[in-house]
């Protein structure tokens, strides 16, 4: 439509219109391309009846496209500048709203309860300030907020990290805290051509669908991630140093040797070789083991 800032002259003009001077440090990089809209807006299966929140809405360029298709868009953006821009350009869409603030300082269940009543299922749709990335998608996970999907794009290094399977280089303490919560799939990738100012990395979209419940039984959810943190703390040491090194001391290191065996895991392996089922075993085992 005539309205939508997402073009790269379109976004100039905004900007040299309001003398705005983007932000490195807030991590400012804004969308300007249509088709990467609609595969965010497409991934996020919005409907008039679902809502969704998005972080950082810059100069409304992914807002615009969410109010056309979801029942209620919030937008939180830190960046008071903005502000006015964005009341301009979400003139034509009353269901959108901003609220002014700092995603990590909110309370978002709270925002969530808030301003999505009545609505059937909540989304976080956004192009996320890069310098925050992991911070915010583990506040979204760990407050255990009612998502139904987080769809996200963020620098396609970190995506390739998030939706990593066991047995690769990305595979880590990060893939695991991610897929604990949500079933991770990338959805596209995005060249850095895209964005107004180019950032110095590619981007990807990310599709976490959040899981019903947790995908392996833990006693104690902090004491899981303890141990997956543990496992990765020297990469290309074996599991049994890197859990000896954290929480045997040398005369009972030979515990852990038996107890990597009961639970059917070859003390000899890599962090990166165990499945999250795994690491649920190791964990249980550990718990329950007196060092
Ligand atoms: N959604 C726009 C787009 O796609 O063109 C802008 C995306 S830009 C990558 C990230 C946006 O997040 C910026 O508008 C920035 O001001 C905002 N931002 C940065 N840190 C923030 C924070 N802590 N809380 C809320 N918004 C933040």
């Amino acid at each position: 439509a005539s309205e939508d800032v997402a073009t790269p002259k379109r976004t100039k003009d905004i900007l040299n219109r309001h003398n705005l001077v983007l932000k490195k440090s807030l991590g400012q990089n804004f969308l300007t391309d249509g088709n990467v809209l609609r595969n965010i807006i497409s991934a996020a299966e919005l409907t008039p009846e679902k809502g969704a929140l998005e972080i950082g809405p810059g100069i409304g360029a992914l807002t615009q496209q969410l109010a056309k298709e979801a029942g209620r868009v919030v937008a939180v953006e830190i960046d008071q500048r903005l502000l006015p821009i964005l009341r301009e350009t979400l003139s034509p869409y009353p269901t959108a709203e901003v609220v002014h603030g700092d995603v990590l300082k909110l309370d978002l269940r709270q925002l969530i309860e808030e301003k999505f009543s009545g609505l059937s299922g909540i989304s976080v749709v956004a192009n996320l300030p890069y310098y925050i990335t992991t911070p915010i998608i583990m506040k979204l996970l760990e407050e255990k907020l009612p998502l139904e999907n987080i769809v996200v794009m963020i620098q396609k290094e970190v995506a390739d990290r998030m939706a990593a399977k066991p047995g690769g280089k990305e595979y880590g303490s990060l893939s695991i805290a991610v897929q604990f919560y949500c079933e991770a799939e990338l959805v596209t990738i995005v060249p850095r051509t895209v964005f107004v100012p180019q950032p110095n990395v590619d981007s990807a979209v990310i599709r976490l669908r959040l899981r019903k419940g947790p995908p392996v039984e833990v006693a104690d959810e902090d004491f899981f991630f303890e141990v997956v943190q543990a496992s990765f703390a020297q990469r290309r040491k074996t599991i049994y140093n890197n859990l000896g090194a954290r929480f045997f001391s040398k005369e009972n290191k030979r515990d852990l040797e038996a107890l990597l065996l009961e639970a059917g895991i070859e003390p000899s392996r890599r962090g990166e070789t165990l499945s999250m089922e795994e690491y649920g075993r190791v964990a249980e085992a550990l718990r329950n083991c007196p060092t």
